[in-house]
């Protein structure tokens, strides 16, 4: 269960309503039940349900089960898709490990808007279920020119290239450990021209093999490609 609190031997931490009902009637937790509870900075920890009410509720942290497992330093970039392809993109990124989950509005991306904190909740519910001890953050949507405008010469940029579809594979470069890095990913309709020349400033194109794949399978592909390469 995710808590947005500090955890620390002997804290108590208050349980929101949601959490209480979820604890007692979705997993049927009685008082005094041993739970475990991450916040996404110290590890996992293992706590007493302490108090019961009908809105409210109380955890006693006792001890430490795991340490905090921070992701690798990278940033997935990507156009956001359809609600349903976009969610899936953001519960697989936490599942396969990044730092944070950037959104980028392109010439040819279709919506305009997201749901930051929609997006957010999908990424904890995401690291609860396969046992993390972190929750990438999710940023608000930013145009992808801004973003190039500002980008940090030490992050090094991947961009995955369609067009080097059939041409023979360009893989992640060797990169020393804890070197930061981002994968972008474009929008179904692909990156203009003029977006193409501006990434190709700063990005080293790479590809996912021989077929052009949808973006959601593109961002799966490229997380599982760098973990090959890297791992981690
Ligand atoms: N509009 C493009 C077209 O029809 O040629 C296809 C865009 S593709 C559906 C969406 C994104 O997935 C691309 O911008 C790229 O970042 C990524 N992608 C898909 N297949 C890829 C491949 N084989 N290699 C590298 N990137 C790929």
């Amino acid at each position: 269960l995710f808590v947005d609190h500090p955890l620390r031997e002997g804290q108590r931490v208050p349980l929101t309503r949601d959490q209480v009902h979820y604890l007692t009637h979705v997993m049927r937790q009685p008082v005094g039940a041993e739970v475990f509870v991450f916040n996404g900075k110290d590890g996992e920890w293992a706590v007493l349900l302490d108090e019961v009410g009908k809105r409210s509720g109380v955890l006693a942290v006792t001890q430490q089960t795991k340490p905090l497992m921070p992701p690798p330093d990278l940033w997935l970039l990507f156009a956001p898709i359809k609600k349903a392809r976009t969610d899936f993109i953001v519960e697989k990124a936490t599942e396969l490990g990044v730092a944070q989950i950037i959104p980028v509005q392109t010439e040819r991306t279709n919506s305009e808007r997201i749901r930051r904190d929609r997006l957010q909740s999908h990424a904890v519910e995401a690291a609860e279920q396969c046992g993390g001890t972190y929750v990438p953050k999710v940023t608000e949507l930013q145009k992808l020119s801004v973003v190039l405008d500002d980008w940090r010469a030490d992050r090094a940029l991947y961009f995955c290239d369609e067009e080097l579809a059939g041409h023979g594979g360009v893989a992640f470069a060797e990169r020393a450990p804890g070197e930061p890095a981002a994968i972008l990913i474009g929008p179904e309709g692909g990156f203009t021209t003029g977006e193409r020349e501006r990434i190709g400033r700063i990005a080293r194109p790479v590809s996912l093999g021989p077929r052009i794949l949808r973006a959601d399978t593109a961002a799966v592909a490229a997380l599982a490609l760098w973990q090959a390469r890297q791992g981690d």
